[in-house]
């Protein structure tokens, strides 16, 4: 641990540079030095066209010119607009109408859903579940409020979702705290573009069930859902909804929802935690909490971006372009992951199990060793520990070809 002059590290972790942040920098240097040809930084987190431009929905950014100067200047309430609150259920929902009682708050992007989530349903010093891959600034925002990230191993040695350990975790960690906050994200999971199949959501439920029958204890499944609209067709990535209908109130479901990638407005800042619960005084309750931590962290959310979602769904001919144009990005996406996954079976390179999504990782041994070869032949990617995470969101459908072979040669140099 760090020991600061001035700051306080309060049991925090603190990197001295954001490691992502510091591998593009050495991309983007080299890119200057040797010009793009030379260079795949498959390290970004946002989508990118083949040419290496950030994808951006015109006709979102269209809604956003056409803003009143209120909706960029005024607050917005704390909780959210009126309108937001009730336009986002559609957008996380889609077609789906939940039999449950939902409420929604207005969040800095999915992140804030995250964040006031383990605020408002774990304890200080607990201990937060997810998968031991993981995007990692669940540790982050974990250690931010005094609790910590722990994990189960996602799939088992037939690359399954491996239930018995999720299990036994869940079970283990109830035994020691009151309250249990389990973080599944899904469709198209970071890093490793695994999708909970309809039958995996059975087994979490019947787990989570069992855990919580004798009813002293809580247990909060936060959902993750910030590829949902990256993922493909958008009703069958809902299809899982229906799953988290009919809990126990002593199980409360909170979908954390973005704008960043549906809405190619990373840099807006806006979202919504949703609650599914089947007692309405526990929904008006999540609202009441979680508000008040919008309030004692960023206040409230940005107002235009709220604006934008409001408007797009008052308007069915916006909601349909925005749609289409999603559609369009959304299959240059998914048609470069699967030429990844492909192209890395033709060279007999193994990868975490994928489904869709921004990101394709390939499990080895000296992730950060692999890593470095790779930067030796221009290639730039993200060791993780256990892997290096590549970002098929960020090169083109001919690099994921060429790459798995690459990286094959790397970790046998090593
Ligand atoms: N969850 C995962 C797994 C992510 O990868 C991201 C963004 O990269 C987020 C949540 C939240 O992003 P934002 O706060 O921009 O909505």
């Amino acid at each position: 641990m760090a020991n600061y002059k001035m700051a306080e590290s309060n049991s925090r972790v603190i990197p001295l540079e954001d490691k992502i942040f510091g591998i593009s920098q050495r991309a983007k240097q080299m890119i200057q030095a040797e010009g793009a040809n030379k260079v795949v930084n498959a390290t970004i987190g946002s989508l990118l066209d083949d040419d290496g431009k950030l994808v951006i929905l015109s006709s979102v950014v269209d809604v956003l010119k056409n803003l009143t100067p209120v909706d960029y200047a005024d607050y917005a309430p704390i909780a959210g607009t009126p309108d937001f609150i009730q336009t986002v259920k559609k957008a996380a929902f889609g077609n789906y109408v939940p039999k449950a009682y939902t409420e929604a708050v207005a969040t800095p992007g999915g992140t804030g859903a995250i964040r006031n989530t383990i605020q408002n349903y774990s304890k200080r010093g607990d201990q937060v579940l997810t998968s031991d891959w993981y995007w990692s600034p669940y540790s982050t925002i974990a250690q931010e409020i005094e609790r910590s990230i722990t994990t189960y191993t996602l799939f088992d040695e037939e690359g399954q979702f491996n239930i018995s350990s999720f299990d036994s975790r869940v079970q283990e960690l109830l035994q020691k705290q009151d309250g249990l906050v389990i973080i599944i994200n899904t469709p198209a999971h970071n890093p490793t573009g695994y999708t909970m199949t309809l039958e995996d959501w059975d087994k979490i439920i019947a787990s989570v069930k069992s855990a919580a029958k004798s009813g002293n204890k809580k247990i909060t499944l936060l959902v993750d859902v910030a590829y949902l609209d990256f993922a493909g067709d958008p009703e069958e990535y809902r299809k899982f909804y229906p799953k988290l209908e009919n809990l126990p109130d002593n199980i409360l479901v909170v979908i954390a929802y973005s704008m960043s990638k549906g809405f190619t407005m990373y840099g807006m800042r806006s979202g919504a935690m949703i609650c599914m619960t089947n007692d309405k005084e526990i929904a008006d309750e999540f609202k009441v909490v979680c508000s008040f931590s919008c309030r004692g962290t960023w206040s409230n959310c940005t107002r235009a971006s709220m604006a934008v979602l409001s408007n797009i769904y008052k308007d069915q001919e916006l909601l349909d372009k925005v749609d289409a144009e999603r559609e369009t990005h959304c299959r240059m996406l998914v048609k470069r992951g699967k030429t990844f996954q492909k192209s890395a079976q033709d060279a007999g390179l193994k990868i975490v199990p994928f489904d869709s999504g921004f990101f394709v990782t390939v499990p080895c041994e000296n992730a950060e060793e692999v890593g470095l070869e790779l930067q030796k032949s221009g290639i730039f990617t993200v060791p993780i520990g256990k892997g290096i995470r590549v970002s098929v969101a960020s090169i083109s459908e001919e690099r994921c070809k060429k790459l798995p072979a690459k990286i094959l040669e790397a970790i046998k140099t090593i």
